[in-house]
């Protein structure tokens, strides 16, 4: 036994979000090859890790691959 996990991403539904959340995720984007954020991503998919989770979605204006990477915050006051 290790203490190294090997966590296999698992798909989940990004439709089943509410449709607020699904337009802030597709439009709050930052594209490494356009190098400008908030281009907006097309063919989201979310997948989960463990304790993260992330969209994964192709750039609306050059098509390369954008990750955006969600953030929990908890038990902020
Ligand atoms: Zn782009």
């Amino acid at each position: 036994m290790t203490n190294e996990v090997d966590v296999t991403p698992i798909e989940k539904d990004f439709f089943a979000r509410s449709p607020e959340e699904q337009s802030d995720f597709l439009q709050q984007t930052w594209c490494n090859q356009c190098m400008e954020m908030d281009l907006g991503m097309k063919n989201p998919q979310e997948f989960e890790a463990g304790e993260r989770n992330w969209i994964e979605g192709e750039c609306v204006k050059c098509g390369s691959k954008v990750v955006t990477e969600l953030v929990f915050e908890d038990d902020e006051e």
